[in-house]
């Protein structure tokens, strides 16, 4: 099994632990409303952390297609030239 290469910068995420989870969409259907209240729990992490440009610095060269990365969701990366 492949795993994905560690980078420095994640041993200093401020989303290490339970709070991960707002960070990705459930597993079933979410109300578009729920949505943003867990997208804004999620920037308001990213907000505080020390690493939040290296983070969207790879999320944008990797193309992460899904969660928040860096502070922002998959919709505003894509509009976030790398
Ligand atoms: S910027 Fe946000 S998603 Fe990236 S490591 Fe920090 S807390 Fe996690």
């Amino acid at each position: 099994m492949k795993t994905k290469p560690y980078r420095a910068w994640q041993a200093k995420a401020a989303c290490k632990g339970p709070q991960s989870l707002v960070f990705f969409p459930p597993p079933q259907f979410e109300r578009k409303d729920d949505r943003l209240i867990r997208e804004q729990r999620a920037k308001a992490i990213c907000d505080g952390c020390s690493v939040q440009q290296d983070c969207l610095a790879h999320a944008l060269q990797v193309k992460e297609q899904h969660g928040i990365w860096g502070g922002l969701n998959e919709k505003e990366r894509r509009a976030t030239p790398a």
